[in-house]
């Protein structure tokens, strides 16, 4: 095992990387920009070094201080966590090349799922059902768009290989706009992803967010550890995740899970993955998948008892898989609500000092946070100072613990999207279960009393400081 690891991130994974460490025994040395040095998961850390500046070209995306920090320090492996390099092949590759373990997948591995065309290809190879579409990326032919379009059915989306985060996509739904698009799209794409390369899809109506958490060692060992329902999103972000999705047949899931551990063994993956799906009609549909720990992983280690974090650290460090497929044991039911510092209608970020941080707890209650009183949250970053995960035996008991961890919660002196959670937590469409990725959007676009203050039981705690 490592002695030492170095976490190139910040916030609530930069804690949350540095628990797995210490179980297992590992140091840690926490990286951290100016603006975060006096954050309590850099005191916590062995050792921690400022790499930059406040601005994150400067700090967390800065390769060569990183680079240098584990050096100065002995650290044996680095820990990207979510965002910043951790998809970013060239980083996994010049951090292998300085001698060190990059904490994720081979640089190959990471630079093809990264590229959505060569990801959608390798999947349909590996037998993984995917949103049907062009062979590859478009060409320059007209007639040939218009024949592709044609074969796939209106409406279609026009994707950028190099896309993510939501952008880099544009919905048409008649021949007359198509060209166009394609075009938009493309010089789009050249200028905000440096590849102006596109593909087109069948664009899916009312689909929902599904996706397939994967393990995989470097003996070609892979499991699949459930799924994930990631439906309840804004503007493709993410606001609330459950596991297990509700209402999807099990075999279905599990035909889909044993393609996705089967299609890591055969490009031979390694380390820990999600495979995204769009569920639509009784169909899955794989859109990309993503090569790093996933914000929404602990409710997979809720209801699997697996520590995601720690068997990334056993896999990089080449350990074989403990366990096999029928090891994985799907207990319970657990949903997590991502607590954002912003404005929960307008979602204009809302930084600032922490002046009361009273985190809830109890049975099957789970904070992942590195906030605390006192704290001020920088306006540099993303917005999420943490998570609050309900575990139950069922869902609906799931649901219960949240509502009650919520009403417990309390957080004065910035704005957060708890009163949003709140009346999530207690909406119809939501405790039934299965809405599709536009329900959040469709909610707030017609209910916009929800503003008001009071509506929601808001307390006066998520008033912005004077
Ligand atoms: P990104 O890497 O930018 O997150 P994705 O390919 O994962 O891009 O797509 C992001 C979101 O865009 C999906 O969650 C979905 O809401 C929407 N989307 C993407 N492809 C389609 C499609 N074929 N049909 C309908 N919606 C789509």
């Amino acid at each position: 095992m490592f002695e030492k690891i170095l976490i190139a991130n910040r916030g609530e994974i930069a804690l949350r990387i540095q628990r797995a460490c210490r179980e297992l025994g590992i140091k840690t040395v926490v990286v951290h920009s100016e603006a975060d040095k006096d954050a309590k998961y850099v005191k916590l850390a062995d050792e921690s070094v400022c790499i930059g500046p406040a601005q994150s070209a400067l700090s967390y995306l800065n390769m060569p201080a990183i680079i240098s920090a584990a050096e100065v320090t002995d650290a044996e492996a680095i820990h990207p966590g979510y965002g910043f390099l951790s998809e970013n092949a060239d980083f996994a590759e010049r951090v292998e090349k300085s001698g060190f373990v990059f904490i994720g997948p081979r640089s190959d591995s990471i630079r093809m799922m990264g590229d959505k065309v060569s990801a959608k290809q390798a999947m349909i190879k590996a037998g993984v059902p995917c949103v049907p579409g062009s062979d590859g990326a478009l060409t320059d032919d007209p007639k040939e768009i218009i024949q592709t379009a044609r074969k796939i059915g209106y409406p279609v989306i026009i994707k950028a290989a190099g896309g993510g985060g939501g952008r880099g996509m544009r919905v048409v739904h008649t021949e007359a706009a198509l060209l166009n698009a394609v075009a938009m799209t493309k010089a789009e794409a050249g200028t905000a992803f440096g590849n102006p390369e596109v593909y087109m899809e069948k664009f899916l109506e009312n689909p929902r967010h599904v996706e397939i958490q994967v393990l995989a060692d470097e003996h070609r060992n892979a499991v699949w550890l459930g799924e994930r329902d990631c439906s309840m999103q804004r503007r493709h972000q993410k606001v609330i995740e459950e596991a297990p999705a509700p209402g999807i047949n099990r075999k279905l899931i599990e035909k889909i899970g044993d393609r996705c551990a089967e299609a890591c063994r055969k490009i031979g993956y390694r380390g820990a993955g999600t495979f995204e799906f769009l569920y639509e009609n009784g169909e899955f549909y794989f859109i990309e998948m993503n090569t790093r720990v996933q914000v929404e992983h602990p409710v997979t280690e809720m209801i699997t008892g697996i520590d995601i974090v720690q068997e990334q650290i056993r896999i990089a460090c080449g350990e074989k898989l403990r366990f096999k497929q029928r090891d994985i044991m799907l207990s319970g039911h657990a949903i997590e609500c991502r607590i954002n510092a912003e404005d929960p209608f307008k979602f204009i970020p809302s930084p600032g000092r922490i002046t009361n941080w009273h985190a809830p707890g109890g049975p099957g209650i789970r904070v992942d946070s590195h906030a605390y009183n006192g704290y001020y949250v920088p306006p540099h970053y993303d917005s999420m100072v943490g998570k609050v995960i309900a575990y139950g035996a069922t869902r609906d008991q799931a649901i219960r613990r949240m509502q009650i961890a919520l009403s417990e919660m309390v957080v004065e002196g910035i704005m957060t999207n708890i009163p949003l959670h709140r009346e999530l937590m207690v909406d119809a469409r939501f405790i039934e279960g299965g809405t599709n990725i536009h329900y959040l959007e469709h909610k707030l676009a017609h209910k916009p009393d929800l503003e008001k203050e009071g509506a929601l039981g808001a307390k006066s705690e998520t008033k912005a400081e004077a």
